[in-house]
């Protein structure tokens, strides 16, 4: 699409083992890179999709219950490193951020939208109904820290129902359709749920940089949509719908092999559709940096 590019920007990143991220993978420990996407429009303006971590995750998780939350979750974020501060390096103020799409409310996704209170947050309703008045011991379970959100997150919010995703057509198999966010099918939310209720993605045609899809929680590595491989069993407490969850996966396999196939290439970083999750390191390495 005419004018629109992509970057991506690292916002703090948290430890995991290989081998809970992926079935089969190694028992070290790996980097799980906050990526966010920083998307230009000519008329939109600057669109986010998720916000990365901020050092706000420290003080909100310092005290039980939310501290058993940074206990399981090694993080690591400077105020240098969020989304806000990398921006402004970019020339980008937080104000000219129009619109911020958040794939799901884990903590490590909303970390930043306090630093973006002047924008407008499109999320999935139901991904925010099946968290917002949950009791402290069950948002932690959930990984819902709700003081990472502005206090008027509501006023700020237009939400996505179920049959807004019916609108457009995305051009892919699989995902066939979508939400046209910006009305003219250069950035089209599709849904991605079983990692969360309401799991949302977005299919970005860029002008010069080919099409990307990013998955955000679809999967953690890029082995797992390569090869239809979910993560070890014992983070079936983590998904919110395991069924769903390895539905949306295969989902995603087919497409990477459709694409694959069409354009030759059988790697991750296929031009024909660029398949991103949000954490997997190695994807993230062969992106467009801010
Ligand atoms: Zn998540």
């Amino acid at each position: 699409m005419k004018g629109v590019n992509i970057r991506f920007i690292e916002a703090g990143h948290s430890s995991q083992l290989e081998a809970m991220a992926v079935q089969g993978g190694a028992w070290r420990s790996i980097r799980f890179p906050g990526t966010v996407a920083v998307i230009r429009h000519p008329k939109e303006g600057v669109l986010l999709f998720d916000t990365g971590y901020t050092p706000r995750y420290y003080e909100e998780t310092r005290e039980f219950p939310n501290k058993i939350y940074r206990l399981t979750v090694p993080v690591e974020i400077t105020e240098e490193q969020t989304a806000s501060h990398q921006l402004r390096k970019m020339g980008i103020a937080t104000t000219d951020v129009s619109k911020i799409i958040l794939s799901h409310f884990h903590a490590d996704h909303v970390a930043g939208c306090r630093d973006f209170e002047q924008s407008k947050f499109i999320y999935a309703k139901e991904a925010y109904t099946a968290v917002k008045d949950l009791g402290p011991i069950a948002s932690v379970k959930h990984a819902f820290l709700k003081g990472l959100l502005p206090d008027d997150f509501e006023r700020l919010s237009s939400t996505l129902s179920p049959e807004n995703f019916l609108d457009a057509k995305t051009g892919y198999p699989e995902f066939e359709t979508g939400c046209d966010l910006l009305g003219d099918g250069s950035v089209v939310a599709v849904e991605l749920p079983g990692h969360t209720c309401g799991q949302i993605g977005l299919m970005v045609k860029t002008e010069t940089q080919g099409d990307f899809f990013l998955v955000a929680d679809a999967c953690w590595q890029a082995e797992s949509f390569e090869k239809d491989i979910p993560s070890h069993p014992v983070t079936r407490l983590v998904h919110a719908n395991y069924k769903r969850y390895r539905e949306t996966l295969s989902k995603i396999h087919r497409l990477f092999l459709h694409t694959s196939h069409t354009s030759g290439h059988t790697s991750a970083n296929s031009p024909a559709l660029r398949i991103v999750p949000c954490h997997c390191e190695k994807t993230c390495a062969g992106l467009p940096r801010g």
